[in-house]
């Protein structure tokens, strides 16, 4: 704490981290000796940046921006850009600490960073999107490149921000390289990378249900949040037989006891990313579904419940309330949406409960293939890339399982996943000695 003042979000991200690490490294001399944990939760570097852009009225505005690059140790640095008001140094610091961990648990070669800006794309025009874009690109291309540092999406950054960005890349460098992920598929994006996030998350709850020799036909899902997580998340667990019942925005949330099918999932899906509206208006077009204003959404009786908006979105109540109300598995697909006391909770009772690092893990396995694709310029198949992702969430799982299991059959998902990313990347760090 206070060697980061004032950032409580990355703090309490390496304090959960060691609660499960100092155990692992009892006895194990040179992690201790070396100082790994404390060299990882100081970040390589970070760039602050100004960023300044013009509105349709002519204003002249200024943001900052960032860029973390925690660790490369086991290839470039990757991870996504956020653009929200709410965005600091310490929220991006946190989320390029945990991305270290989660793109070590792929089994795939990439080092964690992470981006963003306190811009906030709600409300404006395309043009001004297109504007702020830009400008930001004009700083952040001095410090990435395809075997740099390759950032992709994430909050308020989707395929039209990602396609600003290249294209401001491109023009500044004349290269055209795999410099970010989750681009157009005209233009060196990866099928299966939209999708990959929201449906690696239902594969990862899949798989722990089966633990327990369970499945997903007939369980109703709560989700949170209705961008690009919550609607794939939401596709995926119907498509398995599961039957969604709420999605949110910070607005508030809708409950739909009858479910959500494709065709409702569509029209959010289009709501949110052509017409760019508020879940709200999920009511005037499907009668039967509730509107709830402010509050959060965790006391809708469920089977299984999937975080997918953002940080600390569900707290130590909500946690009991969940427990209480029947739900046996938590699989989250954002960042860290369950605070400290709700993760020891959901570990005292002894549920099925996977930390975002272990999955949401998709979404970057995927942007990992996008990057050998644009390395070999090919271009693989969906059903390919389809199985590649099954592949690799049940990689992630069986890591997890190798280093979380407690006896009496229950896994400790968050310790498994801790353990399982730290060793890779310490492991690389011991090789390379004192640096
Ligand atoms: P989107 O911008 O597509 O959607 C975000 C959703 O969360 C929106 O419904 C948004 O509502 C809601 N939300 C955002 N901030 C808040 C807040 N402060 N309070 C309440 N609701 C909020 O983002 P993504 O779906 O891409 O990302 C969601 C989460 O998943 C994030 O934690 C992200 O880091 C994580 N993630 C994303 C990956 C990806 O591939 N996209 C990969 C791995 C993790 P509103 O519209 O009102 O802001």
């Amino acid at each position: 704490k206070k060697r980061n003042p004032g950032q409580p979000e990355f703090v309490q991200a390496v304090q959960e981290v060691a609660e499960d690490i100092f155990d692992f490294i009892q006895d194990k001399e040179a992690y201790h000796s070396e100082q790994i944990l404390r060299r990882i939760a100081e970040p390589d570097r970070v760039v602050s940046f100004r960023v300044c852009w013009e509105d349709d009225k002519g204003n002249i505005r200024v943001q900052r921006g960032w860029r973390v690059q925690n660790n490369n140790s086991i290839g470039p640095y990757k991870g996504g850009i956020r653009f929200h008001p709410s965005v600091t140094e310490g929220t991006l610091k946190f989320l390029a600490f945990e991305q270290t961990f989660k793109n070590a648990l792929t089994g795939l070669p990439m080092g964690g960073g992470k981006g963003g800006s306190n811009f906030n794309p709600k409300g404006k025009s395309d043009r001004e999107v297109m504007r702020f874009c830009q400008s930001f690109m004009n700083e952040l291309y001095r410090y990435i490149g395809a075997d740099i540092d390759v950032p992709a999406g994430d909050i308020g950054v989707g395929a039209r921000e990602i396609g600003y960005m290249f294209g401001q890349y491109k023009r500044l460098t004349n290269e055209f390289t795999g410099v970010l992920t989750g681009k157009g598929l005209e233009y060196g994006g990866s099928l299966i990378r939209t999708e990959a996030t929201g449906y690696g998350a239902t594969y990862f709850l899949l798989n722990m249900l089966k633990t327990r020799g369970e499945d997903m036909v007939g369980k109703v899902a709560v989700i949170s949040g209705s961008g690009n997580v919550a609607t794939h998340a939401a596709e995926k667990v119907t498509q398995l037989g599961g039957k969604v019942v709420t999605l949110s925005d910070s607005e508030g949330f809708v409950h739909d006891p009858a479910g959500m099918d494709q065709e409702k999932i569509n029209w959010v899906k289009q709501l949110k990313t052509v017409k760019r509206g508020r879940i709200r208006e999920y009511v005037d077009q499907f009668p039967g579904s509730t509107f709830t204003p402010g509050e959060t959404l965790w006391g809708v009786p469920c089977d299984v419940a999937l975080p997918c908006a953002t940080q600390n979105e569900l707290t130590g109540e909500d946690a009991k309330t969940l427990v209480a109300n029947g739900c046996i598995a938590v699989s989250e697909g954002a960042n860290m949406p369950t605070d400290l006391e709700g993760v020891h909770y959901f570990k005292a009772a002894k549920i099925l409960y996977a930390p975002g690092k272990a999955a949401n893990a998709g979404g970057v396995a995927v942007s990992g293939l996008e990057m050998s694709q644009n390395s070999a310029r090919i271009s693989w198949k969906e059903e390919q890339l389809q199985q590649l992702l099954v592949d690799i969430m049940d990689g992630i799982h069986s890591r997890c399982l190798e280093y979380g299991q407690q006896g009496g059959g229950y896994c400790d998902y968050v310790k498994g996943a801790n353990i399982a990313g730290f060793k890779k990347v310490a492991d690389a760090m011991l090789a390379y000695g004192v640096v």
